[in-house]
């Protein structure tokens, strides 16, 4: 396959791995791209930025091929030290860097001039157009379907992605929503060079989670997510369990809630540890409306693999109904 996304990034196939808190750890990275994808590296799930110099150090080791680094810059309840992260990245010899949630704007003279790509990924069309005129090389266009944070605009990616490809210069990653050859076929037919996956990732042999939270998300249909954070323009999408429904119903009860109130509900280490113990209705277990196409836990070769004849084979298949060949 041959895209501005696999020629920018020196990959072999355009399928790119979200950041994900708590699952984008060396052995997730490392397994994505060594299958011939870019494996994502999560910084915020590294304590410190010398944490995550040292699991780049570890990454690095476990892949000779190209890898990069998510920033997220959301709501947190102890905001992280963005500069010295990015320091450490740059210093570590990081030359990708994907930043979500809010503009990366204060960051991107820094990276550009220690010659990082940068993918910003944005749940708008007008936050993408804002990304390119401040200089980011790619944007991965996040649809109302996936995982973690949506946005509010609630507009899907069978809608979201061919605006951004229309309206952008520089090359569009389809993110939210797909999971399989056929959805990235969708997606390069819609205008993208390249998708995004983070649900199916992490239902893979190498995702660095319990067994019992893989089988949850193979057992769970696409009407099994909640929206958190609805009312605190934070929107979430999360697995529904027992913790994001009464995050929804404290979110619905009258008067609302304050963040204070659900705190202790969603806090990113009750979700890490569900995701460590198997527990899957003890805290947050972060999925996408993808979660109802993930079927089975292959390794990271074999579901890219398997994705890339798919998504042939799919091209094909559309190609002929279009021009009547039976
Ligand atoms: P955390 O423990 O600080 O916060 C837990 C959750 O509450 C996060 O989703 C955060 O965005 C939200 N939050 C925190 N303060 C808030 C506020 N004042 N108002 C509204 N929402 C608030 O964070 P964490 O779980 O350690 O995560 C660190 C970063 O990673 C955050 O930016 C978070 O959004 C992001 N994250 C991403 C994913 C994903 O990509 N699927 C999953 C979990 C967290």
């Amino acid at each position: 396959m041959k895209t501005r996304i696999t020629e920018m990034l020196g990959i072999r196939y355009p399928i790119v791995q979200g950041g994900m808190q708590w699952v984008g750890t060396a052995e997730m990275a490392s397994a994505v791209s060594n299958a011939g994808g870019l494996g994502i590296l999560t910084a915020l799930t590294q304590p410190t930025p010398d944490a995550l110099a040292k699991e780049i150090d570890r990454c690095r080791e476990m892949t000779d091929s190209p890898f990069g680094v998510n920033l997220t810059i959301l709501p947190t309840v102890k905001p992280p030290p963005y500069a010295e992260y990015i320091e450490a990245l740059i210093d570590r010899g990081v030359r990708i860097v994907e930043t979500a949630g809010n503009s990366p704007k204060d960051f991107i003279a820094k990276m550009k001039s220690s010659g990082v790509r940068l993918i910003h990924k944005c749940t708008s069309v007008r936050h993408a157009l804002s990304a390119e005129r401040n200089g980011v090389d790619v944007v991965s266009i996040d649809g109302f379907e996936c995982a973690g944070h949506p946005g509010e605009d609630d507009v899907g990616g069978l809608v979201l992605i061919p605006l951004a490809a229309q309206a952008l210069r520089i090359p569009v990653i389809a993110s939210g929503g797909i999971a399989d050859g056929r959805g990235m076929a969708a997606a390069l037919a819609l205008g993208a060079e390249g998708v995004n996956m983070g649900t199916r990732f992490c239902a893979t042999v190498e995702a660095p989670i319990h067994p019992e939270i893989k089988n949850a998300l193979v057992r769970a249909s696409e009407r099994e997510t909640n929206l958190i954070f609805r009312t605190l323009h934070n929107t979430g999408r999360v697995l529904r369990n027992e913790v994001s429904d009464e995050v929804v119903a404290t979110e619905r009860r009258p008067g609302g809630c304050e963040f204070k109130d659900i705190q202790p509900l969603v806090s990113g280490q009750r979700g890490r540890a569900a995701l460590q113990s198997g527990e899957v209705n003890s805290g947050l277990v972060w999925a996408g409306q993808t979660v109802g196409m993930v079927q089975d836990v292959p390794t990271c070769a074999e579901l890219l693999e398997r994705m890339v004849a798919d998504c042939r084979a799919a091209i094909a298949r559309a190609s002929n109904l279009a021009t009547g060949v039976r």
